[in-house]
């Protein structure tokens, strides 16, 4: 059996020094696969000492040898992706395509981050006052730290330490303990790509590792990703600190479907966006908005493409696999017992299911609840599963009031034929990432992603311009050099002349 241990300063750890350990599970099979060692505040200041020490060098290696650096990453990544899809299918539970295609959106990033010297530039403005010029630099913080759930354990660290290392920062990264693997591979291909040692560092843990880089003067900045409470705890914890911090947090995205919809293609996203990687997705629509008079419709078609759905391990081209922890299955299966229970229809149970997989996985089937109301809690709650509920609304206007009545705003998506009812929710609605006729709304890389109102505490979202931004801090020069009109002594408040 394996033990992941820590990558600090470009080497894995033969043998880790905590005493705390997590268990890797495949959930597929239910077998515990190996283990991960939990850093102390002890360990995770090693690996911040190391990334302080690195900074100085890299923060000032030039542009042109850090985006040779980052291509060498990419081209590794690009040639080697199988065997991280491999790994994540086995951590994680998704089926491998999925695996593929969450490597893909963070290869994305990688590839726009080789961009950096363009996106870095500053502005310049010659003669701003006489023989005065004036110029903006961008420069790195320092150390960056980034914190990332089990449900993308290649992507979401990808959303931010390409942009963070290409602006010259240095990194600890502390990866989910349910599938922490993926993350030492890629710490392993940066070294090969060229990375100067400790410019990335990888720290497993739960939440005394979390607070200890919360805490740590030396982290200059703090990327999360996870559910609600904890991001709102790692933005309040880290800003009282001092650092700037982006905590993305859990959500509840909505597809509202107008009665003009072509219903074919919408039940198709909805089932698509509902139960791929088991509903486990941030971006996953969990709440079908049907107006009333196509809703029997969309429900009779959203079931018969379910039906044809095959559940099981995600090496045997199923496509739908488990739940990542027999924990979270329960705690799922929990919520459709709620929802019954409540008085919601319930169209399709996940409860029975026979997965083809060997052993004893943690799986559920698709479920589909309709006549959902508000009150429940299948509707209230963040279910993370592949659970869909159908709730039934008169028209747009109550569609659009529901969602925005939602204390998450991470996506949504409308689904219908009419330009300006869809131009009018793109207008109105308050969420972060928007669809129209898409149902998961996954920014490219060049914009940015992140959610509104509970689904992100901070203002600045993950990569594209705004990744840039959080991970640099602006400098303003102001410079005259002298000639025979040098002006003399003047006390006054500058002036411009
Ligand atoms: P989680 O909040 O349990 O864990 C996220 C990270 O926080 C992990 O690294 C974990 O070790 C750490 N953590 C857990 N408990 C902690 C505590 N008490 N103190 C300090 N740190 C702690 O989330 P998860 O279950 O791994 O991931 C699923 C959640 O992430 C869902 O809510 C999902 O919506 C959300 N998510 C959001 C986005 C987004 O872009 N907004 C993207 C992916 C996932």
């Amino acid at each position: 059996m394996q033990t992941v241990t820590h990558w600090i300063n470009g080497t894995q750890a033969e043998q880790a020094a905590d005493s705390r350990f997590g268990e890797i599970t495949n959930p597929a099979t239910g077998k515990v696969s190996g283990r991960v060692a939990f850093a102390s505040t002890a360990t995770v200041g090693e690996a911040v000492s190391a990334a302080a020490a690195a900074f100085p060098a890299w923060r000032d290696t030039s542009l042109a040898r850090r985006v040779q650096i980052l291509f060498n990453f990419r081209e590794l990544l690009n040639a080697r992706k199988g065997e991280l899809a491999a790994i994540i299918t086995a951590e994680h539970g998704k089926v491998l395509d999925d695996a593929f295609g969450e490597i893909s959106r963070g290869q994305e990033i990688v590839e726009f981050a080789c961009g950096i010297p363009h996106i870095l530039k500053g502005g310049y403005t010659e003669n701003a006052s006489t023989k005065v010029d004036v110029h903006s630099i961008r420069q790195p913080l320092g150390v960056a730290a980034v914190i990332s759930p089990f449900n993308f354990p290649a992507m979401v660290p990808m959303w931010f330490f390409p942009m963070a290392i290409a602006s010259g920062n240095t990194v600890v990264l502390k990866p989910s303990e349910k599938d922490p693997t993926a993350a030492n591979w890629m710490a392993e291909l940066w070294h090969e790509a060229g990375l100067p040692a400790g410019v990335f560092n990888v720290v497993h843990g739960d939440k005394e590792a979390v607070d200890a880089l919360l805490d740590h003067p030396e982290i200059k900045s703090v990327s999360f990703v996870g559910s609600t409470p904890i991001a709102k705890y790692v933005y309040e914890r880290g800003t009282a600190h001092g650092k700037r911090v982006q905590a993305l947090g859990g959500a509840k995205n909505h597809m509202l479907v107008l009665p003009d919809a072509d219903l074919d293609l919408a039940a198709d996203a909805a089932v698509n966006a509902g139960f791929g990687a088991a509903g486990e997705r941030c971006m996953a629509i969990s709440a079908i908005v049907a107006v009333e008079s196509v809703a029997d419709e969309l429900v009779a078609k959203i079931a018969e493409r379910t039906r044809t759905l095959r559940v099981g391990d995600g090496m045997r081209g199923c496509d739908m696999g488990p739940l990542v922890t027999a924990a979270h299955r329960d705690r799922v299966a929990g919520y459709i017992d709620a929802g019954e229970a409540a008085g919601a229809s319930l169209v399709l149970d996940g409860r029975h299911v026979s997965p083809d997989a060997e052993g004893d996985g943690f799986f559920l089937n698709p479920t589909l609840f309709d006549h959902v109301t508000p009150e429940m809690s299948i509707y209230t709650d963040e279910i993370f599963g592949p659970v869909l509920s159908v709730v039934r609304v008169p028209g747009y206007d109550e569609g659009l009031q529901l969602i925005n009545d939602n204390p998450y705003g991470n996506g949504t998506a409308i689904f219908t034929n009419d330009g300006g009812a869809a131009r009018r929710f793109e207008n109105e609605v308050q969420v972060g990432m928007v669809g129209i006729n898409v149902p998961i709304p996954v920014p490219m890389a060049y914009y940015s992603f992140g959610g509104w109102k509970n689904s992100l505490f901070g203002d600045t979202h993950a990569h594209g311009a705004e990744g840039v931004h959080f991970f640099t801090r602006g400098k303003v020069v102001t410079s005259r050099w002298l000639d025979p009109s040098h002006g003399g002594i003047n006390l006054g408040f500058p002036q411009n002349a």
